[in-house]
């Protein structure tokens, strides 16, 4: 049996570094491997940026571009709007009557919000987000779900729903299994969590003026004195991005001349940048060369491609129930 894996981004902003080592590079693999469908969460965008519907609008051509520019192919992989498909509100509009309020409590998103005094809940399609997520997966018979391991319990809901709308209309949507990917300690530059909102990232698109500025500002082992003085590389923002993107020589080197005080700050934000260089030139000069209606035409063509696949599960599923 084909396995199906089954992933979304919520286009809420500039795509950044985060997105590029905790997704898209797991994406690349995925492509590869499995039958892989790979989309816009608009809908789910939209629970965190109603007031702001125009960021969604333009982050669409944005992510499309750099999907593609770091290599995710339409050969491979199917790329879609989860609002151009309808028929997927529609089963989530199913999991939501038959699915008990206590399931959605359970999860982590919502009780995070709960405990957080600076957040509030003013939409149900937050609370609710689990559900819909379900559907997701299930509309496309997803047997895969790429997740870190803080989500497992957002599965297990998901496996829970589908499980009862299994035994309650005799159907046979598979119970998703999580594909426990790595996603690598990445903050922001400030040290604190990487977010689009706080304007904390370095993104796909970030020219290397900018990008060398940003690295420049990022926060150093505060207990070392200076130059003479040994640093701590474990206590460095910088050595972090050096664990994840510089080569196994420059981590190694970078390591025993901080540790040996041989390594000046400066000149190893330097170096950070040259590697960052490398990696982020070309990709954002592939993203500067697609035009908007190519990311139309892909969508339309996922829009019509996945949504004929979409379209035909909610109908068998439809009759299956009885509705
Ligand atoms: S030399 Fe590099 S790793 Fe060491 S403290 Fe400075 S920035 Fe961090």
């Amino acid at each position: 049996m084909t396995e199906i894996i089954v992933s979304g981004m919520r286009p809420t902003g500039s795509l950044h570094l985060g997105h590029y080592v905790g997704v898209i590079k797991n994406w690349l693999k995925f492509q590869e491997d499995y039958e892989s469908y790979f989309f816009l969460a608009d809908w789910h965008a939209v629970t965190s940026n109603y007031h702001s519907i125009d960021v969604i609008k333009r982050s669409r051509h944005e992510y499309v571009k750099g999907w593609l520019a770091c290599g995710v192919s339409t050969d491979k992989a199917h790329i879609y709007n989860q609002s151009d498909i309808p028929e997927i509100l529609n089963l989530a509009q199913f999991f939501l009557t038959m699915t008990p309020p206590g399931w959605a409590d359970r999860s982590p998103s919502w009780k995070d919000l709960k405990v957080n005094p600076n957040r509030r809940l003013d939409n149900l399609g937050f609370y609710t987000y689990p559900i819909l997520q379900s559907a997701d997966i299930a509309i496309v018979r997803g047997n895969l779900v790429p997740i870190g391991e803080d989500q497992l319990t957002h599965l297990e809901i998901s496996r829970e729903i589908i499980r009862k709308f299994n035994r309650l209309y005799h159907t046979d949507l598979p119970e998703p299994s999580p594909k426990l990917t790595k996603i690598p300690k990445l903050l922001g530059i400030d040290g604190a969590k990487m977010s689009s909102s706080t304007g904390n990232v370095i993104t796909l698109q970030e020219s290397p003026k900018s990008l060398q500025k940003k690295i420049n500002k990022m926060k150093t082992d505060e207990t070392r004195a200076g130059i003479e003085s040994p640093g701590n590389p474990d206590n460095c923002s910088v050595f972090d991005y050096h664990k994840i993107f510089s080569t196994d020589t420059l981590k190694a080197e970078t390591e025993s001349a901080c540790k040996a005080a041989q390594l000046g700050c400066g000149e190893c934000k330097k170096n950070l940048g040259q590697t960052m260089k490398e990696l982020l030139i070309p990709i954002a000069d592939k993203m500067s060369k697609i035009t908007d209606s190519e990311c139309d035409d892909i969508l339309a063509q996922g829009k019509k491609i996945v949504g004929e696949k979409i379209r035909n599960n909610w109908n068998k599923l439809r009759h299956q129930a009885g509705f």
